[in-house]
């Protein structure tokens, strides 16, 4: 079974939850949980689950380059590249590989076999064991790289789930690209919101996003500090199951900025996520 933990807006306590709901399921279950941080421009997950990272991958993508002396400049990679990461101005036929999606139609389409590709590196997926027996791995995009996606795409690849393993998925903020990849293929969505109006506009776009795809999802209010009437009017004009309510409280926030899982603040949510996930999976 595959989780993804998704808020629409960043620092709704995620990942978080995310590290508490995979310490939660270790304990109680054999394999222990697998954790992807998705979230490669900024991964933060290690800080709660402490890995040892001790295998890594270059992730490259592949970029056309020319050969001048070959080229007839006639301009058919420009026209079939739908991200106009190659252009043909006058003599010279140029290249952006920070356009380039790597998908190599330049390349089979050019008539004079003209463009040869090379490997350009994007970032690096890691992964390693993590506390209480948690499969961790993660995806780091390199600093100036534009394209998230191909690293996530990357990491769900390299990093396969044991026979019975549960997967969890910490994903970035947002409802762009990288997050939809995130997303993909799995079987519930925890939806990590807070109850102010910025939180409930980015849930409504993470459910939008979440019901497109075709994936069950429920809802956790972090930071819960009294009745947020709108939140809850949306929850149930929608049908979404609000899963869990934490409540705002100071030994909370002082424990996660210390690096702290929700578990290890409050052990008891050991046992709430545990139902909670029970509840999902029936
Ligand atoms: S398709 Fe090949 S020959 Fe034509 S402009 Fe592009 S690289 Fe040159
Ligand atoms: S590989 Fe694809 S995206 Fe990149 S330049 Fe060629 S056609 Fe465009």
């Amino acid at each position: 079974m595959i989780f993804t933990i998704a808020s629409g807006k960043g620092g709704t306590g995620k990942t978080t939850i995310a590290a508490s709901l995979a310490l939660s399921l270790a304990a109680e279950q054999s394999p222990p949980p697998l954790f992807l941080d998705c979230d490669v421009e900024a991964p933060n997950a290690h800080l709660f689950l402490h890995p040892g990272l001790d295998e890594q991958q270059d992730v490259a993508m592949l970029i056309p380059s020319v050969d001048e002396a070959r080229c007839t400049h006639c301009g058919r990679c420009a026209e079939v590249c739908q991200y106009h990461a190659i252009a043909v101005l006058g003599q010279k036929t140029l290249v952006f590989p920070q356009l380039c999606h790597g998908c190599g139609s330049c390349t089979a389409l050019c008539p004079e076999k003209a463009i040869t590709e090379i490997p350009d590196r994007m970032g690096v997926v890691e992964r390693g064991p993590a506390i209480a027996g948690i499969s961790f791995a993660r995806g780091v995009l390199d600093v100036g790289e534009p394209m998230a996606v191909p690293i996530i795409r990357h990491l769900k690849k390299w990093a396969p789930a044991l026979p019975g393993q549960v997967v969890i998925r910490d994903t970035p903020p947002g409802t762009s690209c990288p997050v939809v990849e995130s997303m993909r293929g799995s079987d519930f969505l925890l939806l990590v919101t807070e109850p102010t109006p910025f939180g409930l506009h980015d849930l409504r776009l993470a459910v939008q996003v979440g019901r497109e795809m075709g994936i069950p999802s429920g809802v956790i209010i972090n930071r819960e500090n009294g009745s947020y009437p709108a939140l809850e009017g949306f929850c149930s004009e929608n049908n979404l199951l609000v899963l869990l309510r934490i409540p705002f409280e100071r030994v909370i926030a002082e424990g996660v900025a210390q690096g702290k899982t929700l578990v290890e603040i409050h052990p008891e949510y050991k046992v709430t996520l545990w139902e909670m996930f029970l509840k999902i999976r029936d």
